[in-house]
């Protein structure tokens, strides 16, 4: 154990760590205060000074190693995630996987030539580089305590930048794994930091004078909190909100691929994910793909191949949604309430839910559910279908289930979200295409992971020269 990590774990007050999965209390980390933000925030300024005076060769041969280390500790950072988080320990892996995937995107951009050289006028050459913005943070959720730390860390450090991670407060002990293995890795002291704790610590964040940047995936409450007071304080930020992904199902649809592929993406990680199905919108009759949806989220056995719901809160919140939206008049196809797991009885577990005629004036329809909940509302058309889609104020995630090209092509350009997919269930762009979402699914400007996120992590510097005096005296000219 390095100093860092026994100081952290030596703090005075502790965070519990429960895990879902028992209901019980599996470790304790310390809990750190904003003065330690204010710590963490001057090593990085140390650190920043040779840090971003390497090339980005230099870092990015460092990142490489790093993602060797990352791969050889997938079994051991997968059972971290699968304890504290809940999920299976095979999406555990799936997120590592992910991770690997954007860390390799980062040990990449020396290859992409991100500065670019001139002549303007004769004589006279300008020339464009990226630099580093100097300490920046990221603030992540519950859900993917490795994957989503990884849209941002490699890339932002890759680019020669110092940065403070503060995880969700339930699944503190991933990044304590991921910080160790930076420094194994050869990454200097100061250049990633995990600071653990509560609210406190990430509006410490967006209030710290020498904090450049702020980067926030989690609810899309606080990621307006997050993203107004960052901006408020003259930071650049870019905060991804919570999601409500609609399904569009047409009766052409192959319904074995689209019952597996829907049934899926509603429980994958216990619909604890952005891009969860959450409505399927049955456009005419689609009796048989219901049939087969349901059908497939019968194999879905909680404590087996379904994971638990990472907070016992979480878990009254969605089994509320499922009561509350009965009693206004759904139609139960699949009940997930009140699951109890041989062995598990504490776990934070529920089951497949899919419900029927879900109208919109019910609060399930529209809210964010964030549990392996499928409403489904009918319609007649394909425009009726995306009208109820458009007026969604989330814009994450939607797709469309057909076997015709023309119709997915018009759907997939009149759906309003940001990644969409056709026959998919989880339209995830793999890298380096980026993954970013519209409307309250995103506050700022471009995408977390690929190409955008490197005019997000840098700033540009121009250097027009002259060297002949001869050369053009009115380089405008
Ligand atoms: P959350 O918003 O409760 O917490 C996210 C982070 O914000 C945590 O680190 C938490 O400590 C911090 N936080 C909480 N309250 C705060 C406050 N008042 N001020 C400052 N910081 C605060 O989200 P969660 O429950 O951890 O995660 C689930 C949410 O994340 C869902 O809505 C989900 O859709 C969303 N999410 C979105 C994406 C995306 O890409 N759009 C990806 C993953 C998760």
């Amino acid at each position: 154990m390095n100093t860092t990590l026994a100081e952290k774990m030596a703090a005075k007050e502790t965070l519990e760590v429960i895990s879902p999965i028992t209901g019980e209390v599996v470790e304790k980390v310390g809990l750190q205060s904003t003065a330690d933000v204010d710590k963490a925030v001057d090593k990085a300024k140390e650190a920043f000074n040779s840090w971003s005076k390497r090339t980005l060769r230099d870092r990015s041969q460092i990142l490489y190693t790093y993602r060797n280390l990352l791969k050889a500790s997938m079994p051991s950072l997968a059972e971290i995630i699968r304890v504290e988080n809940g999920k299976t320990y095979n999406e555990a892996k799936a997120e590592v996987e992910k991770a690997i995937e954007v860390t390799e995107f980062a040990c990449s951009l020396p290859q992409l030539n991100l500065d670019t050289c001139s002549e303007v006028s004769r004589g006279i050459y300008c020339r464009m580089s990226k630099k580093p913005l100097g300490v920046v943070a990221s603030i992540t959720p519950l859900n993917f305590p490795c994957m989503v730390p990884h849209w941002t860390i490699p890339i932002a450090i890759a680019l020669g930048n110092c940065m403070i991670l503060k995880p969700s407060e339930q699944v503190p002990l991933t990044g304590l794994k991921i910080e160790q293995l930076f420094l194994q890795a050869g990454v200097p002291e100061g250049v990633f930091q995990v600071v653990n704790g509560k609210a406190d610590i990430a509006q410490a964040i967006t209030q710290h004078p020498d904090i450049k940047a702020v980067s926030f995936v989690g609810s899309t409450k606080v990621a307006k909190l997050v993203y107004e007071a960052s901006c408020k304080t003259g930071k650049r930020a870019l905060c991804l909100g919570g999601a409500k992904n609609h399904l569009l199902v047409l009766p052409d649809a192959n319904p074995k691929m689209a019952g597996a592929d829907i049934a899926a993406s509603m429980s994958g990680c216990a619909g604890q994910r952005c891009m969860a199905a959450s409505v399927l919108v049955a456009v005419g009759d689609v009796q048989s793909i219901i049939k087969s949806v349901v059908d497939e989220a019968k194999k879905l056995i909680p404590g087996q191949n379904l994971g638990a719901i990472t907070t016992c809160s979480s878990k009254e919140r969605i089994e509320g949604y499922i009561s509350q939206a009965i009693e206004q008049g759904a139609t139960l196809l699949l009940d997930g309430r009140g699951v109890v797991v041989e062995g598990k009885e504490n776990g934070f577990y529920v089951g497949p839910t899919i419900l029927d005629n879900v109208t919109p004036d019910m609060a399930i329809s529209n809210q964010e559910v964030f549990g392996p909940v499928l409403s489904i509302m009918h319609v007649d058309t394909v425009d009726e279908a995306i009208a109820l889609q458009n007026k969604s104020n989330y814009g994450n995630g939607a797709s469309v289930f057909t076997q015709s090209g023309s119709i997915a092509t018009k759907v997939a350009e009149e759906l309003k979200a940001g990644m969409i997919g056709v026959n998919i269930g989880v339209p995830v762009p793999r890298e380096p295409f980026s993954f970013g979402g519209w409307d309250d699914s995103r506050f700022g400007v471009g995408d977390i992971t690929g190409e955008s996120s490197i005019d997000f992590w840098t700033q540009r510097k121009k250097i027009t020269t002259k060297w002949n005096a001869e050369d053009k005296k009115d380089w405008m000219s």
